[in-house]
Formats: C-alpha cells, sequence, structure tokens
C-alpha cells in the first residue's frame, strides 16, 4: 500500500472510499467491496472541518493514524490518500450548498453539515476521478445527497453503497461510540431496538408508533428524530411499501448517534 499525500500520486479510474479515519470494521467493508471491484483503491482520510458545526465536535473527532494505516492495508487499499488542507480547500474554492433534502432530519440538527459534506466530496471526486465510489447505508441521508451530486454534476463515477457494519448486539459500528461510557454504551442499543420494531411492524401506523415507545423508553437517550420515510427525498411515507426506511438520531452521554433500516414488511397501511 502507498500512503501519499499529494492526489497527483494516485491511481486513475479506481475504485474510491472516502473517509474521516478512525477506521473500523464498517469502512474495512467498503475497502473489501472497493477491491473486489478494481486493482486500484484509493481510500482518503479527510477531517472535513467544513461538516463540523463547532470547532469542540471538531477537536474531539478521534484520530488513530496508525491503527488506520494497518487497518487500510489489511483491507485491500492499495493507495492511502492524507491530503493537505490546501489541496482540498485552495484559496477562493467554491462553497456548496445542499439541495432541500440537506436541510431536513440531519441537515436541520447540524445546520451547514450537508453542505460541508458535498463541497468535500465534489472536490475529492475531481482531484481523484474515480471510477467507483463506496459509501455507507449507515448515512442514508449523505447517500442520497451524494447521488444527487453525481447526477447534478453529470459525473462517470458509479456510487456502490454498502451495508451498515454493526456490533453483535446491533449497534450501527461508528467512529463516535468510542465516546460512549459503559451506561450509555449498553443504552445505546435503543437505536437498533427501534428500528427493528419499526421494521417488522404490519403498518405504517404501528411502525410509527413502534419507533417512537421504543425510542422514548430510553432513559439517558435524548431523541432528536425517528421517522419513517421514502429512501428517495426522504419524506413522510405514507405507506411500507418499497423503498421506506425508518431513520433515528438522538445523544446519549452528549454523543450523537444516528442509523436507519430498510422497512420489510412491505404493507400498504
Ligand atoms: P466516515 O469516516 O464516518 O465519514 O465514514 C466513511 C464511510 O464509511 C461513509 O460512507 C460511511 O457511511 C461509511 N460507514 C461508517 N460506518 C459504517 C458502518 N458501520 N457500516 C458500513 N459503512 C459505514
Amino acid at each position: 500500500m502507498k500512503i501519499v499525500t499529494s492526489s497527483t500520486e494516485l491511481a486513475d479510474g479506481c475504485a474510491f472510499v472516502p473517509t474521516m479515519g478512525a477506521l473500523h470494521q464498517g469502512h474495512a467493508s467498503l475497502f473489501e467491496l472497493a477491491r473486489k471491484r478494481s486493482e486500484f483503491v484509493v481510500a482518503s482520510i479527510f477531517v472535513n472541518p467544513l461538516q463540523f458545526e463547532d470547532q469542540e465536535e471538531l477537536t474531539k473527532y478521534p484520530r488513530t493514524p496508525e491503527r488506520d494505516i494497518e487497518l487500510a492495508e489489511s483491507s485491500g487499499v492499495t493507495h492511502l490518500w492524507l491530503p493537505t488542507y490546501e489541496e482540498i480547500y485552495p484559496a477562493g474554492f467554491p462553497k456548496r450548498s445542499a439541495s432541500n433534502l440537506g436541510k431536513i432530519f440531519e441537515g436541520a440538527s447540524r445546520s451547514g453539515h450537508f453542505d460541508g459534506v458535498v463541497t468535500v466530496v465534489a472536490r475529492l471526486f475531481e482531484l481523484v476521478r474515480p471510477k467507483i465510489a463506496i459509501f455507507g447505508e449507515k448515512d442514508f441521508q449523505q447517500l442520497s445527497l451524494i447521488r444527487n451530486l453525481v447526477a447534478d454534476l453529470n459525473l462517470d463515477i458509479e456510487i456502490i453503497t454498502a451495508p451498515t457494519v454493526r456490533e453483535a448486539d446491533g449497534l450501527a459500528i461508528s467512529s463516535r461510540n468510542v465516546r460512549l461510557n459503559a451506561i450509555a454504551r449498553e443504552d445505546a442499543r435503543v437505536l437498533y431496538r427501534a428500528l427493528s420494531a419499526a421494521a417488522v411492524a404490519p403498518d405504517l401506523k404501528s411502525a410509527q408508533s413502534a419507533l417512537q415507545e421504543v425510542a422514548k423508553s430510553q432513559s439517558g437517550f435524548t431523541l432528536d428524530y425517528a421517522e419513517i420515510v421514502d429512501e428517495k427525498d426522504f419524506s413522510k411515507a405514507a405507506d411500507t411499501t418499497q423503498n421506506k426506511r425508518a431513520i433515528i438520531a438522538g445523544w446519549l452521554n452528549g454523543v450523537r448517534l444516528i442509523d436507519n433500516m430498510e422497512m420489510k414488511l412491505g404493507a400498504t397501511q
């Protein structure tokens, strides 16, 4: 594996996996998927200041460079790119704004977050010029915005999605989980419990109430949102048939956690 700081040293036409580091098994699954599709796998590690609304969150973001190098190498990355701030954001770089989809749910709670995400992803795509890019379902709203970005910019990049990798008790693996204390880690199972209850509910109404009831039953968990939405535009679902998703976010012990799950039963009312 080559470790590079300049995008000029990357392989053209690669499969690309952008990350913010603090790599874990979720990231590894993306690298492995990329390697199945391409001889060259470029992973970037860039903690993008533009997508953090406050400085403290940015400073607190975990950084584990040595472990990241090991995990990337053992999961099939051929080029690990650690860009400089100046390469990503040269003086006068254009900031993008996300569409309306970037202003609801995650975007409503984290003002400017998705503007930062689409800005950095557009710039990374411009520098890497991949043929394929892989993103996790874990950040489902982000995934929809990136699909829109690729369509809007008319980019010839195939977007591949990877399923959410979970701990044994269902908690979605996340770089933020290390910030949970022992009690909060235990309580964090509430997200998966709430989503699972909704996903198998026989109709929309019972799915919505199961989601809310489980989410609100956990002491210490401050619920931000829990909703059943259409996967495409995140409008509130009118039924639980195809392409509907339960989404949830909240805080435990000051740590923001998000998750989502496909609706499984496909009921019309
Ligand atoms: P991040 O480093 O958090 O920006 O995430 C980089 C990529 O890894 C994004 O496409 C995420 O959706 C994906 N990702 C994060 N956690 C997981 C997980 N538990 N399972 C699968 N993909 C994940």
